[in-house]
């Protein structure tokens, strides 16, 4: 490709993601293919010959449009959003275009200075104490799996590090039974083990019970383990529940254990005022993440990390081959002492594009509607009898159920699921599930960047609609 046809193309491709973006509710949210149906139609072998562009847009609108899931339709209210929007997605073009690897300050000196300074931003946006040092990490994943393993070396004083999981003794991390998966995948690669993460049991909001807590720290104690990190929850996956950080946190500072806190969703709700409660015990943590590329408008990888002691998260990854030796070492930040991967992204640019195009308001604004919509959306679901609310409101995720009269437990339990496929399948509207106490429960989430509460009720008028058109 030479650079006049590329200019040509992406001036057209600019025009193409614009109208993409305009014509999104065109397109059924959930993608409606078959397994097996994109894999079937890309050829098996690589073309020898060069082929154009024009060809592969073809390919996309045809083939692979086709399979894709609208994340950014603000009919999509699965899981946890993964909200672009337009200033991010320009500097996504930009980082794309200098294609710079960012592992060291010296291979691209304004990456590691723009990130150093976004973190310090990020931190006096959501209220985090002056102390704590932030890097970039790809995935909440990632950060939490660093977190872990950081408290494991400082409790075991680098031994693991230096000599093997075999040499640590049995380590203990502990997480609420409402707490993300990636808490259990990280103990299990990090040479803790499964066996070794205790599920403490909630309260009736969905919230880790500090007693349970305290009660499984004493007793493994006791047994001979070593309690080593703490991970809470602030907006569970669930339902957004939010761990009492200052009772854990108390019973963390009493027993010697790192406190790392996951607020991979909600923490962008630490932007407002009126949300600030939920980081009460601050003081307290070790670390702390949260994903801007969420809820924050800011395109997928971004996971904000924030630690208070830096120095033993460097000592806990550096390395230092020869080919990797700097002049500036010591008086920079080189990122890639500061978690898993050596090669990193210029992420920290899509956040200055976003948090200089909203503006510290602009992102209140729109976090504040979102809330609105999911508190609005919980009175209209109030009115109908034969629906219920199975978990509080506290952000912007809703949980509720269809509950007609006269069905047993396991007969809602089908028909809630059935509800969920033919609301998906329709292609209007997209939502995800959880189970609480034994019941299937509809998970809707009004986070999504372009929602508007128009969305929202045509959205619950179509679930009442298909629910009581049902076959029961
Ligand atoms: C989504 C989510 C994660 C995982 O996020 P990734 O960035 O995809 O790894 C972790 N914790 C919570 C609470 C989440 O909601």
């Amino acid at each position: 490709m030479t650079s006049d046809e590329f200019r040509k193309h992406a001036h057209e491709l600019v025009d193409w993601m614009a109208n993409y973006l305009e014509n999104i509710e065109k397109y059924p949210v959930k993608s409606q293919v078959k397994p097996g149906e994109i894999f079937r139609q890309i050829p098996d072998h690589p073309p020898s010959d060069p082929e154009s562009f024009n060809g592969l847009m073809k390919d996309v609108e045809e083939i692979i449009m086709p399979g894709i899931t609208h994340w950014q339709s603000p009919n999509f209210f699965a899981y946890f959003p993964a909200n672009s929007s337009l200033p991010s997605i320009l500097a996504e073009m930009i980082i794309a275009t200098i294609g710079a690897q960012c592992m060291n300050w010296e291979t691209s000196p304004a990456a590691a200075e723009l990130e150093e300074k976004m973190m310090i931003w990020l931190k006096e946006l959501i209220g985090l104490p002056d102390y704590f040092e932030g890097v970039i990490q790809d995935t909440a994943s990632t950060a939490t799996l660093a977190a872990i393993i950081v408290a494991r070396e400082r409790i075991t004083g680098f031994n693991v590090n230096n000599n093997g999981a075999n040499s640590a003794g049995i380590l203990k991390v502990y997480c609420s039974e409402q707490a993300h998966s990636s808490v259990e995948k990280a103990v299990k690669i990090c040479g803790i083990g499964k066996k070794n993460l205790v599920k403490v049991p909630v309260k009736k909001d969905f919230s880790m019970d500090p007693e349970k807590l305290g009660e499984a720290i004493k007793s493994d104690k006791k047994n001979g383990f070593i309690p080593c990190c703490v991970v809470a929850t602030i907006g569970t996956t669930g339902t957004t529940a939010v761990d009492p950080l200052k009772a854990i946190g108390v019973i963390c500072r009493k027993n010697d254990i790192w406190l790392h806190v996951d607020a991979a969703m909600a923490g962008t709700a630490l932007i407002l005022p009126e949300f600030q409660w939920m980081l009460d015990g601050r003081e307290y943590m070790d670390s702390f993440l949260f994903n801007p590329h969420k809820w924050m408008f800011t395109n997928f990888d971004c996971t904000a990390f924030f630690i208070k002691d830096a120095e033993t998260l460097i000592k806990t990854f550096e390395v230092l081959p020869e080919y990797l030796k700097t002049r500036t070492r010591g008086q920079v930040n080189d990122y890639r002492d500061w978690g898993i991967p050596l090669g990193r992204r210029f992420r920290a640019l899509k956040l200055w594009s976003v948090i200089r195009s909203f503006g510290k308001e602009g992102l209140q604004n729109k976090i504040r509607q979102h809330i609105q919509f999911a508190s609005r959306l919980k009175e209209l679901i109030l009115k109908e009898a034969d629906f219920e609310i199975l978990a509080p409101v506290v952000i912007n995720v809703v949980c509720f159920r269809y509950i007609p009269s006269g069905h047993s437990g396991a007969e809602i339990n089908a028909l809630n699921e059935k509800l969920n496929h033919l609301l998906n399948d329709s292609g209007r509207i997209y939502l995800s599930h959880t189970v609480l106490n034994d019941k299937y429960t509809l998970r809707m989430v009004t986070g999504q960047t372009n929602v508007t509460f128009e969305h929202v009720e045509k959205a619950w008028e179509l679930i009442k609609r298909t629910a009581r058109n049902m076959k029961n």
